[in-house]
């Protein structure tokens, strides 16, 4: 394989991949990219547990390269995951901080949403929708 010079190049990983768009990278080969150079931590980041049947790596809302957007799950946290974003939107996101930081407690915000506390937690705590101010 050549790169735009005409010298070859080795392997078919990396940014000299012809295949290479950078953060316009399709989703698929995203995933395989993340999966190939990000480290895999021991546990689920979420709940912790190692001996799931499947990890996954699960994005949180920015499709790129930036290990802080995304989380090591197991499959059952990452549908939870799931659910939650497709409940959520920026607007409701920023709302819920809003109100957290008014004083309005975790689980009637919860209430409110119709989500799990834990995932009010994670979204005050910028564990997820990091990109959302
Ligand atoms: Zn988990």
């Amino acid at each position: 394989m050549r790169n735009e010079k005409g010298q070859f190049v080795k392997g078919n990983k990396g940014e000299l991949h012809p295949q290479w768009l950078g953060d316009k990278v399709g989703y698929m080969s995203l995933h395989k990219w993340i999966a190939n150079n990000f480290k895999k931590p021991k546990q689920c980041q979420k709940c912790g547990t190692s001996v799931a049947k499947r990890f996954e790596w699960a994005n949180l809302g920015t499709y790129n390269r930036d290990r802080k957007n995304w989380l090591y799950l197991c499959v059952t946290c990452h549908h939870h995951l799931d659910r939650l974003s497709v409940k959520l939107t920026e607007s409701k996101v920023k709302r819920i901080r809003e109100l957290y930081s008014s004083g309005v407690s975790q689980y009637k915000i919860a209430r409110i949403y119709n989500i799990h506390q834990g995932n009010v937690s994670y979204i005050v705590r910028r564990k997820t929708w990091q990109y959302v101010n």
